[in-house]
């Protein structure tokens, strides 16, 4: 799955935080990240960084950007400022500018790479190659 999918997936069963991934009074809510981790089965003390790898996320951790809604290059996230990777414009962008999280996965679509897709589309033609030598 994308992460811009996830997102997307993940919104639909809560509504919006800013500021925490999740909501820690046993809500429903989520900030976009987090979000995307309950689309991939993750409720709580999860490890992220463990996740983006596992997912095939990792590219927002080496992705630099500038935020889509103010421009900066040195987004604040909770009172800190970050490098401008995708890992850490996510949260700017969800706690500091109006915006949805569904608009937030847009964003992310239009950015993320296409390669999990190739990935699939070249294991299931292996997977068709085999199942034809096996009934052949
Ligand atoms: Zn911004």
């Amino acid at each position: 799955m994308k992460l811009s999918e996830a997102i997307k997936l993940g919104s639909m069963t809560g509504p919006m935080l800013k500021g925490r991934l999740w909501d820690e009074e046993g809500g429903t809510g989520s900030c976009a990240l987090g979000a995307a981790m309950k689309a991939v089965g993750q409720e709580r003390n999860y490890y992220l960084n463990g996740l983006l790898k596992q997912f095939g996320w990792w590219w927002i951790e080496e992705t630099r950007v500038s935020c889509p809604v103010c421009h900066t290059t040195t987004p604040l996230v909770d009172g800190i400022t970050y490098s401008n990777t995708v890992r850490n414009m996510i949260p700017h962008i969800n706690n500091y500018h109006n915006v949805t999280r569904e608009w937030i996965a847009d964003w992310v679509a239009t950015i993320e790479p296409v390669e999990m897709e190739q990935q699939v589309a070249t294991t299931t033609a292996n997977n068709q190659r085999e199942e034809v030598s096996v009934n052949g």
